[in-house]
């Protein structure tokens, strides 16, 4: 949809390089492979494992390491029909997987908490 719009809108496109990258033309495919939106991604998937770890930690009596969150099998970038992946977390669902461990350890109240956190 994008790509005919450039090209019915030419005069407003044009071929304006990727403002993240500026590396490559801009297109549909260009979102999901562009380097600077994979390097935010793992950035965010990151600071999203240390406060789910930091959550854990301060707010009940057990301990999680990075690794037990890691082990889930949803943190995987690239894409998949079966599993609930990051990139749907980051649009705002939680996998069935990643409820059950943060259960283990939190109140029902305090995983709404973390994962309203999550969400914001
Ligand atoms: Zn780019």
């Amino acid at each position: 949809m994008l790509e005919h719009t450039k090209i019915y809108f030419y005069y407003l496109y044009g071929d304006n390089n990727c403002f993240l990258c500026g590396d490559s033309l801009e297109d549909l495919s260009h979102i999901w492979l562009c380097p600077e939106v994979i390097r935010l991604t793992q950035a965010y998937l990151q600071s999203t494992i240390v406060t789910i770890q930091e959550f854990i930690n301060n707010s009940s009596s057990h301990s999680i390491t990075q690794h037990e969150i890691l082990s889930l099998p949803i943190w995987d970038l690239s894409s998949s029909d079966i599993q609930v992946i990051f990139i749907d977390i980051l649009r705002g669902f939680i996998s069935h997987s990643l409820s059950k461990l943060l259960e283990q350890f939190l109140s029902s109240s305090q995983v709404e908490a973390l994962l309203k956190d999550l969400s914001n």
